[in-house]
């Protein structure tokens, strides 16, 4: 497979740059490490207007460590930046299921970018360090303003292909 240009974006969560994506998106469960309850593509009550969590500084002592695990990989910013650099779902509430969408798209994929970067690492044959980076580029389309470039066959298949690929890896390990 020819060796594609790898335009890897940011995998760190930048709050600061960022609407907020995760204190809305997901349903908190029962089960979960949240404090409440909360329907998807819902804010959560304890989110500010500034985009801050009100009650940050007492996550743990309030029970919602779940929120001190969490992190997007950087899907966050990248979404409310790029995606949707000109308003948020605090200017249109409409836009709270599009954004809260892409979360949930693109955040796996960032996931996956992060353990291949791990797996890069690793003492493994070079035949395999290009298969990892060749879903490493699959994932990351070089038109990327659009949650629909993310849902794209070729980048899907990658992120599928993700976990068979770090199993390959145990056999040189
Ligand atoms: S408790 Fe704070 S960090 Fe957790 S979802 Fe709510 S606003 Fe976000």
């Amino acid at each position: 497979m020819a060796q594609r240009h790898l335009n890897l974006p940011v995998l760190k969560e930048d709050c600061e740059s960022c609407a907020a994506l995760c204190c809305v998106a997901y349903p908190f469960d029962a089960d979960e490490d949240f404090g409440l309850l909360k329907a998807a593509d819902t804010p959560c009550p304890n989110l500010g207007s500034d985009f801050r969590c009100t009650i940050h500084k007492d996550l743990k002592v309030k029970g919602f460590g779940g929120c001190i695990a969490y992190s997007c990989a950087g899907a966050g910013q990248r979404i409310t930046q790029d995606l949707f650099p000109d308003e948020t779902w605090r200017d249109d509430p409409d836009l709270i299921y599009h954004m809260a969408y892409a979360l949930r798209v693109i955040r796996p994929i960032h996931e996956a970018l992060l353990l291949l970067q791990e797996a890069a690492k690793l003492p493994v044959p070079a035949e395999a360090l290009a298969e990892g980076r060749a879903l490493m580029a699959a994932m990351c389309p070089t038109e990327d303003r659009s949650v629909y470039d993310f849902e794209e066959p070729e980048v899907q298949d990658a992120l599928a292909e993700v976990p068979h690929y770090l199993q390959s890896l145990a056999v040189y390990l």
